[in-house]
């Protein structure tokens, strides 16, 4: 673990001391149904139950083992299923599990490249998934809108359901003035909030799968370490921003995380989600704000319309001002799999970039992957 960094140095300390707390696991299936099933998850509730029905058993891998790809029998414990909504949280998982992906767990994400979590709907194919899944990671802090009354049945159905935004410290959360008190959802913009989400993962690893412990744990505090680099770089690249355009502008607020750790004055034409009009700002307001703080810059989102952000555009022309599109920004949403974009690093490598450029601020040559890359050579 490298030192230096503004990162607290906690979480490495609770990492080596590595203490792994037992879960309950195996909940009677039955008991999930005993809720009050309601509207439009009703359906959802009905396939899964037949589902549950049909598998019939705890997802404790250790007292049940089932091969993934059918019946090992005495061959040693299966491979589990890691079921996550977002994508930064199954890189999560396949940074963490290492040389162990596909031995001890496999991951897969609901969310694909350009999907929006906050309007996000599970089809039949999704409930069945998670039906499946031995752990089921959740951004929490109401990210996933549409999916928080299926996930809490699916908790009471005894499936181990982990909503990371849960496991930050109080101090961590950020709750946006105007907000009414309603936690941001976005931490994983913090890189020293994600780290915490790191080590809360990895302590599930190791309870669900104690035979890979030691390399869960040797991988989480590599990532860490990681964040830590990366926090420093985010510090570096963005105060190289002139004071007075430190202004990022997007179309929802998905960066009020990022703007309170490195100092930037962070504004969404709509607010905390995507899933209501009732929350688009004043167009007018945001124009006033462009034009007066002569801002070079305003961004679009992969996960969201453009439409309100190239109507600012607009709106600072007729002003007599003009405010170019800085670039899409990856707010809710990773880039393509197999991509650098496609991993938590590689996005935040590219916002900071395409962010810093566009305000006028200096970006290293080869970004923050070139000191990553380095970092890597034997
Ligand atoms: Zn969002």
């Amino acid at each position: 673990m490298r030192t230096h960094g503004p990162m607290r140095q906690q979480d490495a300390g609770v990492l080596v001391r590595g203490a792994m707390a037992a879960h309950p696991l195996a909940h009677p299936a039955a008991r999930a149904l005993a809720g009050v099933v309601t509207g439009a998850v009703a359906a959802a509730l009905a396939l899964f139950a037949v589902i549950m029905l049909a598998s019939c058993g705890p997802s404790d891998a250790r007292q049940s083992p089932r091969g993934a790809q059918g019946d090992r029998g005495d061959q040693g414990p299966r491979v589990q299923r890691v079921v996550t909504t977002t994508a930064h949280l199954a890189d999560l998982v396949r940074v963490i599990t290492g040389r162990r992906y596909g031995v001890g767990f496999t991951v897969e994400a609901l969310m694909g490249e350009g999907v929006d979590p906050h309007t996000f709907k599970l089809t039949q194919s999704d409930t069945a998934k998670l039906t499946r899944a031995d752990l089921i990671l959740v951004n929490g802090l109401h990210l996933e809108g549409k999916m928080d009354e299926v996930l809490e049945q699916l908790a009471r159905a005894g499936r181990r359901v982990v909503r990371l935004g849960e496991r930050l410290r109080p101090e961590q959360v950020f709750s946006p003035e105007g907000a009414g008190g309603e936690p941001d959802p976005h931490f994983w913009m913090d890189p020293t909030a994600w780290s915490t989400a790191a080590l809360a993962v990895e302590r599930e690893l190791s309870t669900l799968d104690p035979d890979g412990s030691q390399d869960y744990r040797v991988n989480a505090k590599d990532f860490m370490g990681e964040l830590l680099e990366l926090d420093r770089y985010a510090a570096e690249v963005l105060s190289s921003i002139e004071e007075s355009r430190r202004v990022l502008i997007t179309s929802h607020d998905a960066f009020g995380y990022l703007g309170r750790r490195y100092g930037l004055r962070v504004l969404g034409v709509q607010g905390l989600s995507t899933d209501s009009e009732a929350g688009v700002r004043d167009i007018a307001r945001l124009v006033e704000t462009i034009v007066t703080a002569r801002v070079p810059a305003v961004f679009v989102e992969t996960s969201v319309s453009d439409k309100a952000v190239r109507a600012l555009v607009e709106g600072a022309r007729a002003r007599g001002h003009t405010v170019e599109i800085g670039g899409a920004l990856f707010s809710d949403a990773l880039g393509a799999p197999g991509t650098w974009e496609g991993t938590y690093l590689g996005m935040m490598d590219y916002n900071l970039s395409t962010i810093a450029r566009a305000l006028g601020g200096t970006v290293p040559e080869g970004g923050y992957r070139r000191l990553w890359l380095e970092r890597r050579k034997p």
